[in-house]
């Protein structure tokens, strides 16, 4: 059961003020491109044959109540987490013994670890890497202990693709823009203000860590222009969040941008005898580009390699000279058993990347409990807890994926299971799950209203540049900063691994007191 924590919100309207709140909200949005391309059920291809079409972003009608402290708390650790990925990442004698315990069971890890392998044989060329990374937190508020207060958890910890800070930028502007014009009905006027609505800094955060790179990276020194590649997925309707990020990169930072589809590498670039990575507009074959940064928005899941010539480019990119957000040493940083290895209790490994005790004791605090699933003593106590359907209510099992959808939840683990060999458990983890105080809100999402219990999940952004050759232990961080947030929010109405595949709406906070 869900804590009470927060005060009764947010406030029933009356039927004009709702209209007024919901003509406003669409507008704002459209005119402000908080928008995607709309599901195939909610605009037909016959409807809309050209693709001109874009929707509204699911959103909460009222920003959502989140403790103050977490917030806080939140932010203050954004730091260190960069400092602790990037150092993750910068080790790959580590990095091997956590791979290695999933080669053989995950065929998605081993290809990775390949493409890797294969570019440290050859020699990397390139020294810096940029992370533009989101840490997700919930609210979590200890049952046998309701006198603790509520601090945050990590959920995980994403070090490729994270994706809403374009449009998380946009929520927090629309809900301060429903302030002004007063379409909050008065009761929340107390609890909604200027103090308690942080504006969410995800754009420009996100375009600054590029920049960043981009100029570290340097002119090309065969004199062609240079440009900064977003690899993405294609069709991709949540376009616009992307390009929020890129017309900042254009217009604050003078950065020429492209997007490229992942399918198409092999046919759009090319590595010279430099190993500078060569981009030729499909639209301009004449232009050549040379590329400074590739920043990945896809590439994470292993549908997206539908042969070996995704292998073959996703190989050409991490061999060439561009910074790569994220290079595959970095994105292996972010996966679940990395995580789990770090939150197991009692586990040893945070001070191995983060030397700073005081730094190190504030990111555990931020950790839930996770084991693993192999036959270490850890493993087999998770084992039981895992079987038992009495004990397997309080945890969620995960593979090793990203992008939602993935995971069983509560009282599917042990049927899960029984029905998987036991030989491929390890590639699981098994997590606490964090228990959000229970609150209410409306997400407006496909043209219509639902009201409801909900669940928000909080994400930090960081952008983190470093330098690091390859087989060397020392590193240097150039960048490191917090780069905006991301309120999540879904109905909790139906068992999260129902509503985890979808990302349910954007939202912002409103900070309160508790
Ligand atoms: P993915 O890489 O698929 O995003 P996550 O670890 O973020 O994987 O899990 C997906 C969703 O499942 C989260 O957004 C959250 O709603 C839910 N979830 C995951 N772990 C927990 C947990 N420990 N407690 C509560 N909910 C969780
Ligand atoms: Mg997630």
């Amino acid at each position: 059961m869900a804590t009470q924590l927060y005060p009764d919100y947010p406030p029933d309207g009356n039927d004009v003020e709702q209209a007024y709140l919901l003509s406003n909200l669409k507008d704002w949005s459209i005119a402000h491109g908080l928008v995607v391309r709309p599901t195939a059920s909610y605009v037909s291809a016959e409807t809309d044959p050209s693709g001109a079409l874009a929707t509204t972003a699911p959103v909460t009608l009222f920003p959502s109540l989140f403790p103050r402290v977490c917030f806080e708390q939140a932010m203050s650790v954004a730091q260190a987490y960069n400092e602790l990925y990037s150092a993750i990442a910068s080790d790959e004698e580590w990095l091997k013994q956590t791979v290695e315990e999933l080669v053989d069971i995950d065929d998605f890890i081993a290809e990775l670890w390949k493409v890797y392998l294969a570019v440290k044989q050859e020699g990397y060329v390139q020294s810096l890497n940029l992370g533009l990374f989101r840490s997700d937190y919930m609210v979590h508020t200890d049952p046998t202990n309701p006198q603790s207060g509520p601090c945050v958890k990590q959920v995980e910890f994403n070090t490729i693709a994270s994706s809403f800070g374009g449009l998380s930028s946009h929520v927090s502007g629309l809900h301060k823009h429903l302030l002004a014009i007063d379409a909050y009905p008065e009761a929340v006027g107390s609890m909604i203000n200027d103090k308690s609505l942080p504006e969410s800094k995800s754009v420009p955060g996100l375009a600054l860590g590029m920049a960043k790179a981009h100029e570290a990276y340097g002119p090309s020194t065969g004199g062609l222009p240079t440009c900064v590649i977003f690899l993405v997925q294609d069709p991709e309707r949540n376009v616009f969040d992307q390009r929020h990020v890129e017309y900042e990169l254009n217009k604050t930072h003078g950065v020429r941008t492209f997007r490229l589809p992942f399918g198409r590498v092999l046919e759009d670039t090319k590595v010279d005898s430099d190993r500078k990575l060569i981009y030729t507009p499909p639209h301009a074959p004449s232009k050549q580009f040379e590329v400074t940064l590739v920043y990945f928005r896809a590439g994470y899941s292993p549908d997206e390699y539908h042969s070996q010539r995704d292998w073959d480019g996703r190989l050409r990119i991490e061999r060439s000279a561009a910074i790569k957000c994220p290079s595959v040493l970095t994105q292996l940083a972010g996966t679940k058993k990395a995580q789990q290895v770090l939150a197991t209790p009692h586990s040893p490994h945070l001070k191995r990347f983060l030397p700073d005790d005081s730094q190190a004791a504030e990111v555990l605090k931020t950790f839930a409990p996770i084991y693993p699933m192999d036959e270490s003593e850890a493993g087999k106590e998770a084992r039981k807890l895992a079987l038992d359907p009495e004990t397997a209510m309080r945890y969620v099992l995960k593979p090793q994926r990203e992008g939602g959808g993935n995971n069983v939840y509560r009282r599917a683990i042990p049927g899960f299971l029984k029905d998987t060999p036991a030989t491929h458990w390890p590639a699981h983890i098994l997590m606490e799950m964090i228990e959000p105080p229970a609150q209410d809100n409306v997400i407006f999402r496909n043209g219509e209203l639902q009201k409801g219990g909900v669940i928000c999940e909080l994400g930090i952004y960081g952008a983190c540049l470093w330098r690091h050759k390859n087989g060397q232990s020392d590193r240097q961080i150039l960048e490191n900063f917090e780069a905006g947030y991301l309120l999540r929010t879904k109905g909790s109405g139906s068992e999260e691994g129902g509503v985890a595949a979808g990302f349910g709406s954007v939202d912002s906070a409103c900070l309160i007191d508790v």
